[in-house]
């Protein structure tokens, strides 16, 4: 494995009480593979990917226990100075929102050069070269007359290209993408999703991709972690999940995707509102929206349960999983 994750807790200590942000969070992913994280706003799956990268606002939030094994090594152990070695070089994030990621008063060139420059010693010239070349492997048309143009001449579409670029600039074995598309329409969507499959292929980079869009994986990703509540409530090879899912909240995901033979239909949301993470419910978290609950659920946590009826590495943490896989 590139990384393990291994029972990960995340506690926010506010003046309101404490947030259980991450309650015992556990995947991983292999070189080469993409692994996608999703979950409605609050789940915790950005807070995992933040802890994963180090990044993690502290205080208030706190690591309060687990791994994080990359390459090897406990990331948790390190210190900040070691920590910041591994970000950029070995792991890299591609955040949701470009225009605040990156520098306005800098030039894209000078951006994407900077990474060579600081970590590698280039001269300001050959970084120069080098920034064109990435934006030519991010497929940003004319690199060479553009490269000293400047963040908001660019489209949101583009932007996020030189993000993906700065990311892939030292060529980590891993990337983090937090929403990467969300901020663009569906169609830009669709191209910045596939160049990105296309570069995880040719670099053979790990890829975790957080999404709380279940439509935007089906193509990319090898596997899915359902988060809720800051827990992994369900765990499957993609195409097991889009066939029948084991887990009554992916269910939900799943028949809130629009589909296009649906047009004109009400499209189907899952009821309710995600817990707040100060007082989450006992029992099943998700059992005060699940259309499927009964007494044990409001008593009994679920464990993450071995989906024994299929013959990939699959998981569920809900009692009735089995009824949920065949309804
Ligand atoms: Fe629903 Fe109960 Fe399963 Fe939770 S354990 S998802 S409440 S059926
Ligand atoms: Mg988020």
């Amino acid at each position: 494995m590139l990384l393990e994750v291994r029972d990960l807790h995340v506690e926010f200590h506010t003046r309101d009480g404490v947030a259980k942000a991450v309650n015992g969070v556990s995947y991983g992913v292999d070189e080469g593979e993409t692994l996608a994280v999703l979950g409605e706003s609050g789940s915790g799956k950005s807070v995992t990917a933040q802890a994963i990268m180090g990044i993690l606002d502290a205080p208030p939030g706190r690591i309060t226990g687990g791994e994080v094994v990359f390459q090897g090594r406990d990331l948790l152990g390190l210190k900040e100075e070691q920590r910041r070695k591994v970000r950029g070089a070995e792991m890299a994030m591609i955040f949701q929102d470009a225009l605040s990621s990156l520098n306005p008063v800098i030039s894209v060139g000078d951006q994407l050069g900077e990474m060579f420059v600081v970590h590698q010693g280039m001269s300001r010239k050959a970084a120069r070269a080098k920034a064109v070349e990435l934006m030519d492997r991010v497929r940003i048309p004319a690199a060479r007359e553009r490269v000293g143009q400047y963040p908001h001449q660019f489209s949101g579409g583009m932007r996020q290209r030189i993000m993906i670029a700065m990311a892939l600039a030292l060529e980590p074995a891993l990337i983090l993408a937090d929403e990467p598309t969300t901020a663009l329409d569906v169609t830009v969507q669709a191209q910045v999703m596939e160049l990105l499959a296309e570069l995880r292929r040719e670099y053979r980079m790990g890829l975790i991709l957080i999404t709380h869009d279940l439509g935007v994986v089906a193509d990319v990703a090898d596997r899915i972690a359902v988060m809720y509540a800051g827990r992994i409530v369900e765990s499957a090879p993609v195409h097991d999940i889009y066939k029948a899912p084991a887990h009554p909240y992916t269910r939900g995901l799943l028949d809130s995707i629009p589909r296009l033979d649906q047009k004109g239909g009400e499209l189907y949301a899952i009821k309710g509102l995600p817990p707040n993470l100060m007082s989450i419910p006992p029992g099943c978290a998700f059992h005060p929206r699940c259309p499927m609950a009964r007494d044990i659920c409001r008593t009994d946590e679920p464990p993450l349960y071995e989906v024994t009826e299929s013959d990939a590495d699959r998981g569920s943490a809900c009692h009735f999983w089995r009824e949920c896989l065949h309804g």
